[in-house]
């Protein structure tokens, strides 16, 4: 079968259904993607994301697949966004992590764990350790509140926003069809009108993905004209790591909490006083700032917090899901997987990157 004779449908249009109906209509696919909300996807995780591509800064916390799917992901960024049409803020600039005095025990495990995941990365220039007067040629405004701080200035951020909308237009004009506020229930779905049928649902495929669980996480978006940071900041912090992720014209995303529950509903008190206060703490110019929307989404998250993919046995059904906290971090990689099993019949990358390949012994499609 070639590539423009398969008829595929994408279940959600989140980061995954997006990019996954834009990769397959540009190699020849015809596609239609099912959401169940409107073209912006406010109610997706990849709306609320700060999308900050960090790998080594997430190794402290996670499995070496996903620093590896994570590094494979950072050079596939780039040029994912030179086949959009419109502009996508991109930048990989480093992360800058810094830690108030009382926190420096809490440091020395991030840089203790950090030693662990550079030992067995082959990059250059990992990790870099630095002093008052190295904060003050990388980021001056922080320099006069921290006296060190440590640099990986091969990570990244883009803008979720910006990018879920370029996919959006660059799949209609390839012949993509969307068709919104359409809720999938999979006993309903047509299913056998298309050779394949995709599921990136996210959280919402859980009815038939019953080990999927939320993690909730809430973030503040704010406009701050006084503050000049021009790289992702991450705070340590006893909870959870807090960072603060510039985007363009001085707008910063402050987050994220991470808590396991599947609310979805709004911010609450105790987080944005947390949220606010470490920025606070990072940069007294925040406290000028204007807080322009609060947001809570959930993680879509696996019991061991990596992303599989099913398969049913002749491929006709497949449920990509589990990406947690690191969705845009690592989505090229689980795209590229996927279309190699889908158009070559191969799988090199799951075995290169530890992608783990499930295949379903149940059968939905009626
Ligand atoms: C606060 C927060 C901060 C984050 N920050 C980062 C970050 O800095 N870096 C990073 O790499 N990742 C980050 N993430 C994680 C990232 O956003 C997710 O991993 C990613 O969005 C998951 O992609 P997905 O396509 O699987 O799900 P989603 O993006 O949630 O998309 C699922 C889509 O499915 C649709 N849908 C659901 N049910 C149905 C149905 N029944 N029928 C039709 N459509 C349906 C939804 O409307 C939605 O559009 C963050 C997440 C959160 C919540």
């Amino acid at each position: 079968m070639t590539y423009s004779s398969k008829n595929i449908a994408i279940l959600g249009a989140g980061l995954l259904g997006r990019l996954l109906a834009f990769e397959l209509a540009n190699v020849g696919c015809r596609v239609s993607v099912y959401d169940k909300g409107s073209p912006q996807s406010p109610q997706s995780a990849a709306f609320v994301a700060a999308a900050m591509l960090a790998p080594l800064a997430e190794s402290v916390s996670t499995e070496d697949s996903i620093v590896r799917m994570g590094y494979y992901s950072l050079e596939r960024w780039p040029k994912i966004l030179d086949l959009l049409d419109e502009d996508v803020f991109f930048q990989q600039t480093g992360t800058l992590i810094v830690w108030h005095h009382q926190d420096t025990s809490s440091a020395q495990h991030f840089k203790n764990q950090l030693n662990k995941t550079t030992e067995y990365l082959t990059h250059s220039h990992l990790s870099q350790n630095l002093n008052k007067h190295d904060l003050m040629q990388l980021e001056p405004q922080l320099s006069h509140q921290f006296e060190e701080g440590i640099f990986l200035p091969e990570e990244g951020q883009l803008d979720n926003r910006e990018l879920l909308n370029a996919l959006l237009k660059k799949g209609t004009q390839l012949g993509v069809q969307y068709q919104w506020q359409y809720a999938v229930d999979l006993e309903q779905f047509p299913a056998n009108t298309f050779d394949h049928v995709i599921d990136c649902r996210g959280l919402g495929a859980k009815s038939n993905v019953p080990e999927l669980r939320g993690v909730r996480g809430e973030v503040i978006r704010i406009y701050a004209p006084e503050v000049e940071l021009t790289r992702p900041i991450r705070l340590i912090h006893p909870k959870y790591p807090i960072y603060i992720a510039p985007k363009r014209n001085h707008i910063y995303v402050i987050g994220a909490t991470e808590i396991e529950s599947e609310d979805d509903s709004p911010v609450s008190v105790r987080s944005a006083l947390e949220l606010l206060s470490a920025a606070y703490t990072i940069h007294s110019g925040f406290a000028e700032a204007r807080i322009l929307e609060s947001g809570a989404q959930c993680r879509p998250s696996f019991k061991n917090n990596l992303p599989k993919i099913m398969l049913h046995k002749d491929l006709r059904f497949i449920h990509v899901n589990g990406l947690y906290r690191h969705g845009f971090l690592i989505a090229p990689a689980i795209i590229d997987c996927l279309l190699n099993i889908l158009l070559e019949n191969s799988n090199p990358l799951a075995n290169q990157l530890d992608i783990e390949i499930q295949d379903l012994s149940y059968d939905h499609i009626h």
